[in-house]
């Protein structure tokens, strides 16, 4: 008859105790004290993740707010000049940023990602045509690509932590 050991992280049995737990590291052999330092550190690991959720949040509303001025720019212009011209390339660019910010809820890396890469070659883009215009709104365009490298670098910490240990992948992001 034999006895199964559980594993008390991950719940994993085996028949024989064995000195890691193959899923979650669980050290089994190892002291009382070293125990209880691995589960702190696992706890520590959760709670990054779960600061990563609020921060990708954080991104999603800077999200919403880059498409958001982009909107409220072409209206503005296109009050003063009822015409379809160049600056609905604006309202596009709105709805797209405004899109990314809703999946991000599901793809989060990837759609901060296009969204700083579009960002950026927008800025760039508008300061090659017109240099000034770089300053213009200068303390939003630092918000706004300080919060989007914030929120990658989160994700980034979360993947690192998840690729590392086996339990935690199975938590969903
Ligand atoms: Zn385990």
């Amino acid at each position: 008859m034999t006895t199964l050991t559980t594993c008390t992280i991950c719940n994993t049995t085996y028949d024989v105790e064995p000195i890691v737990c193959s899923k979650c590291d669980y050290p089994f052999s190892a002291s009382e004290e070293e125990k209880s330092t691995f589960v702190g550190q696992l706890f520590s690991k959760k709670l990054i993740i779960q600061e990563a959720r609020v921060k990708v949040k954080n991104t999603q509303k800077i999200l919403w707010a880059i498409g958001g001025v982009n909107v409220f720019y072409f209206i503005i212009l296109f009050s003063f000049h009822p015409t379809l011209n160049i600056y609905i390339l604006d309202l596009l660019l709105g709805f797209v940023f405004i899109g990314f910010g809703f999946y991000a809820a599901k793809k989060p890396f990837r759609s901060i990602l296009i969204s700083l890469i579009l960002l950026l070659g927008i800025y760039v883009s508008n300061a090659l045509v017109d240099p000034i215009s770089l300053f213009r709104g200068i303390i939003f365009k630092v918000i706004f690509v300080v919060g989007l490298i914030y929120g990658l670098l989160a994700i980034y910490q979360v993947h690192k932590i998840k690729n590392k240990n086996e339990y935690f992948k199975e938590i969903d992001w």
